[in-house]
């Protein structure tokens, strides 16, 4: 499942520059996948793109983003249940249409 970002949130960034995927983005910023640019999912406070949140499949063993975040702000979204092939298979789309 992808992660997501609660309202413990102080938007620092610093899951932002972990994130292998770019699909972390500051509030009220347009997020991009594949070149094409979509409206922000929050406007107030950072927030992950579930269809570039991969849980770091295909990088590392865990999410680093949880790993970095000092106010514990990231937990996994259970309304965004995916098996590792899926995720894989994700990983493996963003790599041909881009981040
Ligand atoms: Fe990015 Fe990994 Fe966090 Fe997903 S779990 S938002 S891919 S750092």
């Amino acid at each position: 499942m992808a992660v997501m970002i609660t309202e413990e949130c102080i938007a620092c960034g610093a899951c932002d520059a972990e994130c292998p995927n770019n699909a972390i983005y500051s509030p009220g910023d347009a997020w991009i996948l594949g070149g094409e640019e979509h409206p922000a999912l929050s406007d107030d406070i950072t927030y992950v793109v579930p269809e570039k949140c991969t849980e770091c499949v295909g990088f590392y063993d865990d999410p680093q983003c949880i790993a970095a975040c000092p106010t514990e702000a990231i937990t996994h979204d259970p309304s965004r249940q995916e098996t590792k092939e899926a995720l894989l298979a994700k990983k493996e789309n963003l790599d041909k249409i881009g981040r």
